[in-house]
């Protein structure tokens, strides 16, 4: 649980995080589509010490049929982490966490997603977390975003995740893991930066009003960083118009 303080300084005497970044700065970040070749899309992320696969099926007929919704897709996204992905052995199989987590992607990715043009299918995003550093499901959307514009499945918009939090008072953007055991408050958030809309807002640990402003526009403005990355990356495997869906 966050919110207190802890004895670990996170940032030193020049106002350098642990990793040697400023308080507004990116991990590096490395994506490529196509990397699954039975999946309809599929993506590959490297964000930090994070390593996210996600692959994509559908839209295709809804099963067991009374999920079916007769004038939409339903998105069914899938999170999980490896046994290996963290430093203590996660136990496989789906966990309360998962489960959660699971339902608040499919959320954020269903708004970004024309749905209504694919009634009673369903659009299966399956997001495997191999190596976990913090911001898992942040890159887990980014990476799911990249893998639904390689299947193809129109979106009003590309959707990024990012997280800001605190940490030793200081408003920080994308928290590793150091960061998030000892910090304060981390805010993953989802977004839709051509037109600024937010997907998913969660917070853990406590805020003020003022530190929660800077902690989002400070994710907006990562977002748009983000987001052009993502463009290039489908630029890249698929030329010039990716942006015109
Ligand atoms: N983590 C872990 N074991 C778990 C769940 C999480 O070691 O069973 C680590 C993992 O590195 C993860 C981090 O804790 O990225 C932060 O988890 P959180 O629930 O805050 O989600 P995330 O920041 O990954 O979206």
């Amino acid at each position: 649980m966050m919110g207190m303080k802890s004895d670990i300084r996170l940032i030193d005497d020049n106002g350098l995080r642990i990793d040697g970044r400023l308080p507004n700065q990116l991990r590096p970040i490395k994506m490529e589509v196509g990397v699954v070749k039975r999946a309809d899309g599929s993506a590959y992320i490297e964000w930090g010490g994070n390593k996210i696969i996600a692959a994509v099926y559908g839209p295709r007929e809804a099963y067991p049929k009374h999920v079916q919704e007769s004038d939409r897709a339903i998105v069914r996204a899938r999170y999980n982490m490896a046994a290996f992905s963290v430093d203590e052995r996660k136990r496989p199989g789906p966990d309360r966490r998962s489960v959660e987590l699971s339902k608040v992607i499919s959320e954020a990715l269903t708004s970004a997603i024309f749905v209504e043009k694919f009634p009673r299918t369903a659009i299966d995003v399956y997001i495997e977390v191999l190596q976990a550093d913090a911001g898992t499901r942040v890159a887990g959307i980014t990476v799911a975003s990249l893998a639904l514009a390689d299947a193809g499945i129109p979106m009003r918009d590309l959707i990024v995740g990012c997280a800001a939090g605190k940490v030793d008072d200081v408003v920080v953007l994308d928290l590793n893991k150091e960061e998030d055991n000892f910090g304060q408050a981390d805010v993953p958030m989802a977004i839709l930066p051509r037109t600024g809309e937010i997907a998913l807002l969660q917070m853990d640990g406590d805020l003020t009003y003022d530190e929660l402003t800077n902690a989002m526009e400070m994710a907006m403005d990562a977002a748009k960083k983000i987001y052009n990355m993502e463009i290039e990356t489908l630029k890249a495997k698929y030329g010039g118009d990716v942006n015109e869906q």
